[in-house]
């Protein structure tokens, strides 16, 4: 490809709206364009690198055993009434009426389409197993579009899906596809983590994330959306809002402080802060309450130790809503007659009802209402704490839970809350958790029988049985694997891909384009190039030297080929884009040294050596 040629532009300055260099460095470099929030065109160079992201993809998937075929994207809203994820996906799910008033989705995945087959398709057992994928469009309505190709609207997935007639057969194929999904990741240039995730909303039990770890430099932005935690002893390894923490300080029975019972005067001690200053107490000393709102409608309230703060997903999955928000000012009023800061159960205390060793929830009765009661383990063992009773002004300290809420805390306090740096490892004694950022590219999950129980998708077993699919699903954000490598590999002039991603492996700078000597042998190492095999860009722009540079740079070709005032010694010279210094090399030797430049590739990542440690705070 000349660059003459080449449909791109690329910008001087960063975009307004770009908040990582990803996102920055694709729009500054010509890759993409925004259409609306979270919608792109992938220009020329773009779909190039998408491409070579899914025919690595596509290659490990074959190699794997899974077969590629391809599903509508537009679907009757019929099929997700019958999975339960028309009600369930919530705003996310991009709903539309066909011009017969019909209501009809655009997939933000294809558990019910792949089900619908799978159960009009599969009659036996000896047709089983099987893993059926396809590349292709997801369209989901994020509430929070950003960062580019990182969180789109519009984005392409590759989503897999495997039936099998046993639990052990699900296990097999997943072990298959999480060597697969290294194998992807390692041939892509990315060194990835896999975590133990939380199923959200696909449900199921068993799952992983591959996580690019991405914990950051001083002043580089932070592109990892999710919080990893991991143990500095053993391999434990979870997303944030699955990790469990083991609490470190024994400190929670305050007999020395408060032995006895009573109300406090707290006037303005709203916060875990000014309570502790106040009573010159630790924070976890404190059971602090938290008043939720479900789904716009529903109130709750979560109970944690002072020093521990919740975690949002883990509270949405244990509320059986689909959204959770605080509570204002005002909802606060309402349900518990209080004000913030002195909500709590110290003083009817909590009831503990037949249900509640199924709901896992306590309740409390106030202000005329009855509101569900979450707690988390950390409050289990609190004795002569402090502890709000809804009476603004005032807090109970010596207080000790009766006796049925110590056997329910026992038996039914749960893991709600945010696991810290520092906070012991679930799975190993002398372990400490550490934190970095990074961006999940893809997920496994077995699902179990959730789609096939409810779908009716039914098999007849070897014994002759009908029995519902054992299913697993297996997702990688192919526009996400690339905007990844970049959050991983670039400075400050511009982006360095990984060469198996690159759009094209070489760029061919000619540094006076008027100069008939330079052209011509500009031409024929283009040429020869291109014909061995390597895909080059020659940049035949009537353009100062440094302007094409900074392109070359910017748009990060692995290797640059300069032909410059040694053309007539029949010398260019030849550099990778992470170094500095370039090196001669004759004319007839180009092919060669390129392959044995991209073959012996070591980009430094541009966020420090994996896993990074962040500091507390
Ligand atoms: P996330 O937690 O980031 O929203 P998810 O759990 O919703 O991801 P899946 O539904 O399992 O993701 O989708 C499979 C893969 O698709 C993810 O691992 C991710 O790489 C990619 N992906 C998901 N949502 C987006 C999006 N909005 N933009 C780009 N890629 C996405
Ligand atoms: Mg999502």
């Amino acid at each position: 490809m000349r660059m003459s040629r080449l449909f791109v532009s690329t910008l001087r300055e960063n975009p307004a709206n770009a908040e990582v260099v990803s996102h920055q460095l694709l729009v500054r470099a010509g890759y993409i364009r925004q259409l609306t929030s979270g919608i792109y065109s992938y220009m020329p160079l773009m779909w190039r690198v998408l491409q070579k992201v899914a025919q690595i993809v596509r290659e490990e998937m074959n190699r794997a055993g899974a077969q590629e075929l391809m599903m509508p994207i537009w679907q009757p809203a019929e099929l997700w009434q019958e999975s339960g994820r028309w009600d369930v996906y919530g705003k996310e799910l991009v709903r539309l009426q066909d011009r017969h008033e019909r209501d009809m989705v655009l997939a933000p995945t294809h558990e019910e389409v792949i089900t619908s087959l799978a159960r009009s398709e599969i009659k036996s057992y000896r047709q089983l197993p099987v893993n059926l994928y396809q590349i292709q469009n997801k369209y989901r309505d994020e509430r929070r579009p950003r960062f580019g190709l990182l969180r789109g609207r519009e984005f392409i997935m590759k989503d897999a899906y495997s039936f099998h007639a046993s639990q052990s057969c699900l296990e097999q194929e997943y072990r298959v596809m999480a060597d697969a999904y290294r194998r992807i990741f390692e041939r892509c240039g990315l060194d990835t983590k896999m975590v133990r995730s939380d199923s959200g909303a696909i449900g199921g039990s068993v799952s992983h994330e591959f996580m690019v770890l991405t914990g950051a430099e001083d002043g580089d932005q932070q592109s990892g959306e999710n919080d990893v935690f991991h143990c500095d002893h053993c391999d434990y390894a979870a997303n944030g809002n699955r990790a469990e923490a083991r609490l470190m300080d024994g400190l929670t029975d305050g007999q020395e402080q408060f032995p006895t019972e009573q109300d406090v005067e707290t006037p303005g001690a709203d916060s875990i802060e000014s309570l502790s200053k106040h009573l010159h107490c630790s924070p976890s000393l404190i059971c602090k309450a938290l008043l939720y709102i479900g789904d716009e409608k529903s109130p709750f309230l979560l109970l944690l130790r002072g020093d521990v703060e919740a975690e949002e997903t883990k509270v949405l999955n244990v509320s059986g809503a689909h959204e959770v928000r605080m509570a204002t000012a005002e909802e606060v009023a309402q349900y518990t007659g209080s004000v913030k800061g002195f909500v709590g159960v110290g003083q009817c205390g909590l009831s503990i009802t037949a249900e509640s060793a199924t709901t896992h929830a306590a309740s409390l009765a106030v202000n005329g209402h009855t509101l569900p009661v979450y707690c988390d383990s950390s409050v289990a063992n609190l004795k002569h704490f402090v502890i709000a009773y809804n009476k603004p002004g005032w807090h109970r300290v010596g207080f000790n839970w009766d006796e049925p809420t110590q056997v329910f805390l026992q038996q039914h306090a749960l893991d709600l809350r945010l696991a810290r740096v520092g906070d012991g490892c679930p799975n190993c004694e002398p372990g400490r958790l550490q934190k970095t950022r990074g961006i999940e590219v893809g997920n496994i999950f077995q699902l179990g029988t959730k789609y096939s129980e409810k779908m009716g998708a039914r098999f007849s077993a070897e014994d002759g049985t009908e029995q519902p699919f054992i299913m697993g699903c297996y997702g990688i954000g192919v526009s996400r694997v690339a905007a990844s490598a970049i959050e991983r590999f670039h400075d400050k002039a511009g982006i360095v891909w990984p060469p198996s991603i690159a759009p094209y492996q070489a760029v061919v700078v000619v540094v006076n384009t008027e100069d008939d000597t330079q052209m011509r042998l500009a031409v024929q190492m283009y040429e020869v190039l291109k014909e061995k095999g390597i895909e080059t860009v020659l940049d035949d722009r009537n353009e100062r030297a440094g302007v094409k540079f900074k392109d070359a740079d910017l748009i990060g070709y692995p290797i640059r080929i300069t032909v410059g005032k040694k053309a007539g010694d029949g010398l260019v010279e030849i550099k990778r884009r992470y170094e500095d210094k370039a090196t001669d090399v004759p004319d007839n030797q180009v092919v060669s040294v390129v392959r044995s430049l991209l073959q012996t590739w070591h980009a430094p990542a541009f966020s420090g050596t994996v896993p990074v440690t962040v500091g507390v705070g």
